[in-house]
């Protein structure tokens, strides 16, 4: 299991008695730590660096369940997140969270299981109502578990609910706590993939793309649904014969009938992403295409671009396994159309869709 380095961990005031505190603060005998005073301004000196190797434990007091914001303009899916934490060990470049925090270092909130009891109460008092949930938005959902023991919090407690699943997604390999959860029901496991070039370049510190998949084939094994999320696709010349590589991969290892969805994204950002990305990762190629602004003001692949990446990438998927919850990740009518052969025309029609394939899941 790979664990990360931290040189220092900051306890806000308020966090210390949180249970989750004292449990990581045991883990963590040799690391120096200090109290601190909750959002004091020093700590944003370092914003750009986002100083990763700072731990910062916090009593969190904003709300842990939240609507995906999604996107003007496009179509989104319905997710809610579980605002676990924000922040990860590892380096995307084009990672959104460097334009999107204001404060930097790893912030983890340590009150979870105190406001598990909001959160169930908001789900059982819509029984009709099924909720996806992840928590991988502003975190990664397993690389940390080592450290925080997600897991054992959340399998249990979104298992023996009927009418939401919880989504863990990562970019790690670190499934050894998961895998001895004796929780499986509702729960879907879910890698982000990309082709072994932009893993290699682009995703520092992640897990190289065999071992996402053949972790993903343990977990299959110890009866996981699991999820995938190719997600940003990049387009470079080659970029189309890279990804066959990953698809011969999940090819060789998944049984496909066991995937509850697959989702589909290309590379999108606020303007003052770039720059941050171009000081941080001044090798990086990731704006080298075409990009023009879209109807919520982040730039996307000109449109011909994402339709032939979507329907290159779909069809070869498609041959694989026509059933495989392919979905688009907030993008318009008509590139859906254009790119899969259909469109739900509208987020709540997406919303249905997934929902009902998380029905069938959970009848199972
Ligand atoms: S794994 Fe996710 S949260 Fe972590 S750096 Fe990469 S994109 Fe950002």
């Amino acid at each position: 299991m790979k664990k990360f380095k931290l040189r220092r961990i900051l306890i806000e005031r308020g966090a210390e008695d949180d249970t989750l505190a004292k449990k990581m603060l045991k883990g963590l005998p040799d690391i120096p730590r200090e109290a601190v005073e909750p959002d004091d301004l020093a700590q944003r000196e370092d914003i750009e660096g986002m100083d990763k190797e700072t731990l910062r434990i916090i009593h969190f007091n904003g709300e842990f369940l939240k609507p995906c914001p999604g996107t003007r303009g496009y179509i989104c899916c319905g997710y809610q997140i579980l605002n676990i934490g924000i922040n990860c060990p590892m380096e995307c470049s084009y990672c959104f969270l460097q334009s999107y925090i204001n404060q930097p270092s790893l912030r983890l909130f340590t009150n979870l299981e105190d406001r598990l009891n909001v959160i169930g109460k908001i789900i059982d008092s819509s029984p009709d109502r099924i909720f996806r949930i992840g928590t991988g938005e502003f975190t990664d959902s397993l690389c940390l578990d080592y450290l925080t023991g997600w897991t054992d919090l959340l399998l249990p407690f979104f298992s023996r609910r009927r009418n939401c699943v919880l989504e863990l997604k990562t970019k790690s390999a670190s499934i050894e706590f998961l895998i001895k959860s004796s929780y499986r029901k509702g729960i879907v496991i879910a890698w982000s993939l990309n082709t072994p070039r932009i893993i290699a370049n682009e995703e520092q510190g992640t897990a190289d793309l065999k071992s996402r998949i053949l972790a993903a084939r343990e977990c299959q094994k110890a009866g996981f649904v699991l999820g995938f999320h190719f997600d940003p696709l990049i387009h470079y010349p080659g970029w189309a014969e890279d990804s066959e590589e990953t698809v011969g991969l999940l090819e060789r290892y998944i049984d496909p009938g066991y995937i509850v969805w697959m989702s589909v994204g290309s590379f999108r950002y606020v303007p003052d992403l770039k720059w941050t990305v171009k000081r941080r990762f001044p090798g990086t190629d990731i704006f080298d295409g075409e990009f023009v602004p879209g109807l919520d003001g982040k730039f996307r692949y000109f449109k011909p671009i994402r339709v032939e990446m979507y329907t290159k990438l779909s069809e070869r998927l498609r041959k694989w396994y026509d059933d495989l919850g392919l979905y688009l990740c907030m993008e318009s009518d008509d590139v859906w159309t254009q790119s899969l052969g259909w469109s739900p025309r509208n987020s709540t029609n997406l919303t249905n869709y997934l929902d009902n394939r998380a029905r069938k899941l959970m009848a199972n």
